[in-house]
């Protein structure tokens, strides 16, 4: 067994798409992370939804940036 602990680079959410209510996938990205809803096949700026964060995401903001100190 080796310890690999990679974070994921993406976390399906409960945040709805404003479009069709699809939930939005977090992708990660070095330094941001991009919410992508897979039905529109369109990304979303977080901020855009800042307000509806949920546990999973908020999770994955955490541990979303690599190059924290
Ligand atoms: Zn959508």
């Amino acid at each position: 067994m080796s310890h690999f602990f990679s974070s994921r680079r993406t976390v399906t959410t409960t945040i709805p798409c404003k479009h069709c209510g699809t939930p939005l996938v977090a992708h990660r990205g070095c330094r941001e992370v991009t919410l992508r809803c897979e039905k529109c096949r369109k990304s979303y700026d977080i901020k855009e939804y800042i307000h509806l964060m949920d546990d999973a995401l908020e999770s994955f903001l955490d541990q979303a940036f690599c190059d924290r100190i």
